[in-house]
């Protein structure tokens, strides 16, 4: 009997990803990658004049600022941090003797100050902060980074290093919840375009232990994250390509990010999955894009 072939299978069979051993850990094909590029040319014709600035991160921030974010206190499972061999010669050697032996020669590797970026906009916040109160408007910031999240997957859309492209609202709890609001209707205009089946559906983030439950609850009845669903791996369950999320004024106070009123700054975020979105376009318009439909074809190439 023939076993179906899985999603992930496919996208090595056709050499869109490559399979490096490491579940969630790929090698992009140059077609895979113009994709997601013709992609954020795509979202960024979106909003274009509101943008107040640009900026690309690397994939990992500061390990104050990530201490700062709460990332640990919500989410410790799914976290990475930057560890080094800091030591000399003899620690050196007993080093390649522990490799040689097999034995696990990590437990001596000191941490360093950069954590690996969990979600996009985190680094970010501690920039607006240093430069003291924001102007009158608030601030319009569209950014890209990778992130790590530690949930290897077999699941091609649950990846341990991807891509966000987010844009990010900061000023006032007004301005933020209006942001929020006018990006899940772009969200949804864009992914009819892209012809991707698509529902917005209230969310919750995946918050450690038993206080966890609380807190993913609450978010849910506050309504404080949303998420654009599409199939990608499943059917039955849909893959979260986009995330609309408001945190009230957490990060303003986290941070210290002032209004121009001196009070803390609210902040909401619309953070796309570029390799799920990508993901979503093989998986629906199949795997050559020449032969994608027409309307798809103009909104990438133009
Ligand atoms: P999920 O519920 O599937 O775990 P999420 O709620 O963790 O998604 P967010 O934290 O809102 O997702 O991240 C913003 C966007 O980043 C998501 O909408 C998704 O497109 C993308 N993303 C999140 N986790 C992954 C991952 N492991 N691999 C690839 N893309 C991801
Ligand atoms: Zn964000
Ligand atoms: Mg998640």
């Amino acid at each position: 009997m023939d076993v179906p072939v899985s999603f992930l299978d496919q996208l090595f069979n056709e050499r869109v990803l490559h399979d490096t051993g490491v579940d969630g850990l790929y090698a992009r094909s140059a077609l895979f990658e113009d994709v997601i590029s013709r992609f954020e040319a795509f979202a960024l014709s979106f909003g274009k004049d509101e943008i107040s600035e640009s900026m690309v991160f690397p994939p990992g921030m500061p390990m104050p600022d990530f201490e700062t974010s709460g990332y640990m206190k919500n989410f410790p499972q799914l976290a990475g941090t930057v560890h080094a061999f800091c030591g000399h010669d003899r620690d050196h050697m007993g080093l390649l003797q522990c490799m040689a032996a097999g034995e696990d020669w990590t437990k001596g590797q000191k941490a360093t100050d950069v954590a690996l970026t969990p979600a996009a906009c985190y680094p970010l916040y501690p920039i607006l902060a240093r430069r003291g109160m924001l102007p009158e408007g608030g601030a319009y910031v569209a950014l890209q980074s990778y992130c790590f999240r530690h949930e290897p997957s077999k699941d091609p859309a649950r990846m341990q290093m991807f891509r966000q492209r987010e844009y990010v609202r900061v000023g006032s709890a007004k301005q933020t919840m209006a942001f929020r609001e006018t990006w899940k209707q772009r969200g949804s205009e864009m992914m009819e375009l892209l012809q991707l089946p698509h529902e917005v559906e209230v969310a919750n983030d995946p918050f450690f232990g038993r206080a966890g439950k609380i807190m993913a609850s609450g978010q849910r009845e506050q309504e404080l994250k949303f998420e654009l669903l599409v199939p990608v791996n499943s059917t039955s369950k849909p893959t979260a390509c986009m995330s609309f999320n408001y945190h009230m004024d957490n990060f303003g106070q986290a941070w210290n990010i002032l209004q121009a009123d001196g009070s803390p700054a609210h902040t909401a975020c619309v953070g796309f999955g570029l390799e799920r979105i990508a993901l979503a376009l093989f998986r629906h318009h199949g795997f050559d894009p020449d032969a994608w439909p027409e309307g798809v074809r103009k909104v990438l190439w133009g």
